[in-house]
């Protein structure tokens, strides 16, 4: 067992007999180390403001407990994807900025107005919809004007930008903040980031005075020619770790937790799950845990082998996922564990020794995807908020 497992065990042996016995999982939320992980960012970052990414509630962790906890710790600005996201944002930051990253669709002014959020516009057509809502209303709207640097994904180009600015519609516009995106700031080698950068400057020369914001948790990483006024990590204030230049100043904030259903024995000859795509070579112990692709455990950990990828924690010690992942169940062959789980207890999804993007990896996908696939049914707990 690791020390930090040590260290983790009487906290989660309370939190673990409070678990209605009816639950098959439990998935901890620790609000103090996304508020920690924040301040880290903050400290890393400063003077540029930073901002956290809130989409996606909270890239699956649950929007509703982790606004209220970074307001508590001081964060101000909140990037949100959509303007349902808003709503719900701006009910549990009443004082904040609010930015909506999918910008303007078409005939959404009022209701973005009504919110109090402000839309990332990312293309001529959206700038053009804002100034003329802006014109009725005879004021000046708040503005995010969101640039293509060469990601070639949402973005105004530089024609764009020149006409905005020689046409004087900038002037119907009250610009905030002037954005754009990174397409590969996990790379700290990667040339992009110095092109994107130079085209970012370049863009924004007709607005040089504008407040700007170039980064989100990799890019922040690249160094202080990158944080402009205002970084916007998301994955890093979960605990999240995509830079490969070294590690970012944030610790894990998750872990996922499934109830054992049953122990049992099977034989070779015998076989294992859907497809029958495992079959035991020795005599194994199996766990039948009640964890599937519905609860975020994703189907290709079907490894079949399961030597080579996909693994579950009991007790510290590694034991490897078998045969097809189901919707609600999966199977663990507990063979080589000493101490093996019995019916009733909890294995670890993820968790100390088992990090978000190790899961990931084994299921040839990234981190980001483990946390946003999270499923509904576990029951959630959420630490120090
Ligand atoms: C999602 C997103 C972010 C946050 O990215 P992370 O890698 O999670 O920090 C920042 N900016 C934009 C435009 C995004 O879409």
């Amino acid at each position: 067992m690791t020390d930090s497992a040590q260290r983790e065990a009487p906290r989660a042996d309370a939190e673990l007999a409070a678990v209605p016995t009816s639950a098959t999982g439990v998935i901890i939320v620790d609000l103090a180390q996304i508020r920690a992980n924040w301040r880290a960012l903050v400290g890393r970052v400063a003077p540029a403001e930073c901002a956290a990414v809130v989409k996606a509630d909270a890239y699956g962790l649950g929007a509703a407990h982790v606004i209220p906890a970074l307001v508590k710790e001081g964060c101000r600005t909140f990037f949100v994807a959509t303007i349902a996201e808003a709503a719900q944002a701006r009910g549990l930051a009443p004082e904040a900025t609010i930015y909506v990253l999918d910008g303007l669709l078409p005939g959404t002014g009022s209701e973005l107005l009504a919110i109090g959020a402000i839309p990332a516009l990312a293309s001529f057509e959206e700038v053009k919809e804002w100034a003329t809502l802006a014109a009725a209303r005879g004021a000046r709207l708040p503005t995010v004007l969101h640039l293509d640097t060469g990601l070639s994904r949402l973005g105004l180009t530089g024609s764009d930008m020149n006409v905005i600015a020689t046409e004087g519609r900038a002037r119907s516009l009250d610009v905030r903040l002037i954005m754009s995106h990174l397409g590969c700031a996990d790379n700290p080698e990667h040339d992009m980031n110095a092109l994107q950068r130079e085209n970012f400057d370049a863009m924004r020369g007709c607005m040089a005075h504008v407040p700007a914001s170039l980064v989100a948790s990799d890019g922040l990483m690249l160094g202080v020619d990158y944080h402009y006024d205002l970084v916007r990590p998301g994955y890093a204030l979960y605990g999240g770790q995509a830079f490969q230049g070294g590690p970012a100043p944030v610790a894990p904030v998750l872990i996922v937790k499934a109830r054992v259903l049953q122990v049992r024995h099977v034989q070779p000859g015998d076989q294992v799950g859907y497809s029958a795509t495992w079959r035991p070579n020795r005599p194994t112990r199996l766990a039948i845990v009640a964890a599937g692709y519905d609860d975020g455990v994703a189907r290709a950990l079907s490894r079949g082998t399961g030597e080579d990828g996909a693994h579950v924690m009991f007790e510290g010690k590694l034991a490897p996922i078998v045969g097809r992942v189901s919707m609600d169940l999966i199977t663990v062959d507990v063979t080589k564990l000493k101490h093996p789980p019995v019916r009733g207890d909890f294995v670890d999804l993820i968790g100390p020794g088992l990090p978000i993007e190790t899961v990931g990896a084994a299921a040839g996908t990234i981190g980001y995807e483990v946390l946003t696939r999270l499923g509904r049914r576990f029951h959630r707990i959420y630490r120090g908020g």
